[in-house]
């Protein structure tokens, strides 16, 4: 399974491999140690249950989207379609912003799920049962308040 973990203390993103990660990682960004507790779960792929930084057990499920990509998309879709626009070539502008818009939505359907942290933000990647549930705000904000007095943000 491949983790980015986020460092507690300068959140930079750090990529590991559950299957042959030491019990211990150094922050390339700060030099803060990070214990890791890997469970047997997260090291042979079959679920998420434990989180390895935090130990927390409380995760949400999003697609592995990078939110640029699907805007430029659009972007570039809706400045095409405006010069076609300004020559009087309605129909073939909303094409190529239909196109645009259509584009978007079948990237969007093939991303794969990926499962994070509800605590510290650390992801989950792999081939595992994804069988957390979708974000909840109200939850998100219990626990990262939670998580952030634990290492003394707050
Ligand atoms: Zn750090
Ligand atoms: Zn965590």
């Amino acid at each position: 399974m491949h983790l980015t973990l986020k460092c507690p203390k300068c959140d930079a993103s750090l990529p590991i491999d559950a299957a042959d990660s030491a019990a211990e990682i150094v922050c390339g960004g700060c030099q803060r140690k990070i214990p890791l507790d890997i469970s047997d779960a997260v090291r042979k792929e079959t679920a998420v249950d434990r989180c390895p930084v935090c130990s927390g057990s409380d995760f949400y499920i999003r697609k592995d989207f990078n939110p640029t990509i699907g805007v430029t998309v659009v972007a570039i879709g809706a400045g095409i379609s405006a010069v076609f626009y300004w020559f009087g070539r309605d129909l073939i502008a909303y094409s190529i912003l239909a196109f645009a818009a259509l584009t978007d939505l079948i990237v969007y359907g093939r991303l794969k799920d990926l499962t994070v942290c509800y605590r510290c933000h650390s992801e989950f990647r792999g081939a595992y049962k994804h069988t957390a549930a979708a974000f909840d705000l109200h939850t998100a904000d219990v626990l990262e308040m939670e998580y952030e007095r634990k290492i003394g943000r707050r």
